[in-house]
């Protein structure tokens, strides 16, 4: 594998990872549990000059989006890919793309701080040129339906292009869909079931003209998905499916989905991303940039592919203050009509905020070059 950024040419000098406990402003509730602290790695690069370059690990706390976790990422960057990058060996982990993304982020921000480029240019080499801001989806998570509504409610007066709300099978889930859609019968609406929904719930849900259904069957059961994609006229949106270009290229042949949810951080980085995005577009594809409530590190890199006019549906990131308070960098915004505002700056375009990465800090580990 050769992710983005680890060429080990760099004059890399330290590598120092840190863990960090964010609390976030909302609890992030889905078909995968509830987490009201984000639990995070950070990476930092650091080469002879003494110029930082900074990437983010997005694994949840506990392995059930997909495998990997914040504390097997740890160990993973910690025992295998910082010593591996540091020797300027070739990386050779199987798996742990998160980990990787962090590592790759790292080192690719401090090859474009040292030469003053961004990395919404170095995307844009083969996007596109970038818009300068981004419409946003609005993400809810699931809840008793007077707080879903109320969430909405919220985000609708934000100017949000989109809402998509986590939903199970669960009778109470389909009921907070239609208490939704009969309160906006005009808003744009789309539903995320993290891979646990049936025939049953599928087709109930798309009886509320949806956007979208992201991810309604299991990441691996691309013929269920299929399956469901042949019994009604809603796109499906592929996320956790959607590992690399080779499953795409599946889900694509199977006729299981019809958008994929570009998550730089679970693909392998930016790099990664943008392959992904353009075999969507060479197959009809159309795409999005999901989040994974990254911290402004994240999601400041999520927003340079998100820039691309191919990424044509809203984008599920948001300002810093939806998630976190206080960032770890200078925070992201939206315009006044609700729009997040592509940071522009060298490397992924915000500044880290040192007092408040300490203050989150709960474990280092300083790795130098032999
Ligand atoms: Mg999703």
């Amino acid at each position: 594998m050769d992710p983005d950024g680890l060429r080990g040419d760099q004059e890399l000098q330290r590598v120092t990872l840190r863990r960090l406990r964010l609390p976030l402003v909302l609890p992030l509730r889905s078909a995968h549990g509830e987490e009201r602290i984000r639990d995070l790695v950070v990476v930092e690069a650091v080469d002879g000059a003494g110029r930082s370059g900074w990437g983010e690990c997005s694994a949840l706390a506990r392995p059930t989006y997909t495998a990997e976790h914040a504390a097997g990422a740890w160990a993973v960057l910690r025992d295998e890919l910082v010593p591996a990058v540091l020797a300027g060996r070739a990386v050779e982990v199987v798996g742990h793309p998160m980990a990787l993304a962090a590592l790759a982020g790292a080192t690719r921000d401090l090859a474009l701080r040292r030469r003053g480029r961004s990395l919404v240019d170095h995307v844009a080499g083969s996007l596109g040129r970038p818009r300068d801001v981004v419409p946003r989806t609005a993400v809810v998570g699931r809840g008793p339906v007077d707080d879903v509504l109320a969430a909405v409610d919220d985000e609708v007066a934000r100017g949000v292009a989109l809402v998509k709300l986590k939903v199970t099978p669960r009778s109470d889930d389909l009921e907070v869909v239609d208490a939704v859609r009969r309160t906006w019968p005009d808003l744009d609406l789309a539903v995320d079931g993290n891979g646990t929904l049936d025939v049953r719930s599928f087709l109930a849900l798309t009886a509320h003209r949806l956007a979208y259904v992201e991810q309604p069957a299991p990441a691996e059961d691309l013929v269920g998905s299929a399956d469901l994609a042949r019994r009604g006229d809603t796109p499906i949106a592929l996320d956790e499916s959607i590992t690399s270009v080779d499953a795409l290229r599946s889900a694509a042949a199977l006729g299981a989905g019809h958008l994929v949810n570009v998550k730089p951080a679970r693909l392998g980085g930016t790099d990664a991303a943008v392959d992904v995005v353009l075999a969507a577009r060479d197959l009809g594809w159309g795409a999005f940039v999901g989040g994974m409530v990254e911290s402004g590190v994240g999601r400041a890199a999520a927003l340079a592919v998100a820039a691309s006019e191919l990424l044509a549906v809203p984008a599920d990131l948001g300002p810093s203050d939806r998630y976190l308070d206080p960032d770890i960098t200078t925070p992201i915004v939206v315009d006044g009509a609700g729009r997040v505002v592509v940071p522009t700056g060298s490397g992924i375009g915000v500044e880290i905020d040192g007092v408040a990465l300490d203050a989150a800090t709960v474990d280092r580990v300083d790795l130098g070059a032999a």
